[in-house]
């Protein structure tokens, strides 16, 4: 089954304005889908739904061909897992109050999975260029650049099928960005996971993606 299957999706905020409209996009098993559109257009949006971190007003989700059934907490734990998620802004996703390690070992403690932390840390850490000095800090101890690797190994620490990036080097300079586009593809390839990518530059995200759709996809 695809990796992601969205079909006719209607999202908003507002109860009165979409700012999705009809939308249907399919990520095959594997592939690399890059989402291009100038900003305001609704890929956030229709990012978070894919996710299961926005309802829908209207149409289907399916991930691996699993439905899914519910939103936000009410998304059943095992396919809210199997998308990983990295936005722009990591000071706006990570919990300030966390060092570097418990921010990417969370998800493994929330789902009764501690005692995989010590096995994966140092590996992940490693993947995305995090050296062991820096997983003892908090996120303002950190750059942006060292706090979005943080947030890729996080993304990626329950070894998702789907890997959604929302501009996720948007806010970094040149050489941390093409670190962290290398350790996706060398999850991808190591794990034979899907990318979503959403992202305003062709050029870049066509470096990185098997195919770019243009925003509104249909
Ligand atoms: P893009 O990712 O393409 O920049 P977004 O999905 O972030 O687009 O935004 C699409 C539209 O929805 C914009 O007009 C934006 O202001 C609005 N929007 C985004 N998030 C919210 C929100 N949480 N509440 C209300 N409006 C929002
Ligand atoms: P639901 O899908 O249940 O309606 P949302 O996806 O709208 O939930 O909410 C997701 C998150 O976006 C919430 O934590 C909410 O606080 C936040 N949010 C709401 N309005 C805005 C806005 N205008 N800009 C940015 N974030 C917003």
């Amino acid at each position: 089954a695809p990796a992601l299957e969205l079909r006719d999706i209607t999202a908003g905020y507002d109860r009165r304005t979409p700012v999705v409209r009809g939308v249907s996009l399919t990520v095959a098993d594997g592939e690399a889908v890059g989402l291009l559109g100038p900003s305001g257009c609704g890929k956030s949006t229709l990012a978070r739904v894919a996710a299961l971190l926005h309802r829908p007003w209207s149409g289907t989700v399916r991930l691996s061909g699993r439905p899914a059934r519910g939103f936000r907490h009410r998304a059943p734990r095992e396919l809210r897992t199997s998308v990983g998620v990295v936005f722009q802004q990591p000071r706006l996703a990570a919990d300030p109050r966390l060092t570097l390690a418990d921010l990417i070992a969370e998800p493994l403690r929330a789902t009764g999975r501690r005692a995989e932390v010590p096995e994966r840390l140092p590996e992940l850490a490693a993947s995305v260029g995090l050296g062991g000095d820096l997983l003892t800090r908090r996120p303002h101890e950190v750059s942006d650049g060292q706090l979005q690797r943080a947030c890729l190994a996080r993304a990626l620490v329950l070894r998702p099928e789907l890997l959604i990036c929302d501009e996720m080097t948007a806010m970094l300079d040149a050489s941390t960005a093409a670190a962290l586009v290398a350790a996706v593809e060398e999850y991808r390839r190591a794990r034979g996971a899907a990318l979503l990518a959403v992202g305003h530059d062709r050029v870049l995200l066509g470096r990185w993606c098997d195919r770019v759709v243009d925003f509104p996809a249909g």
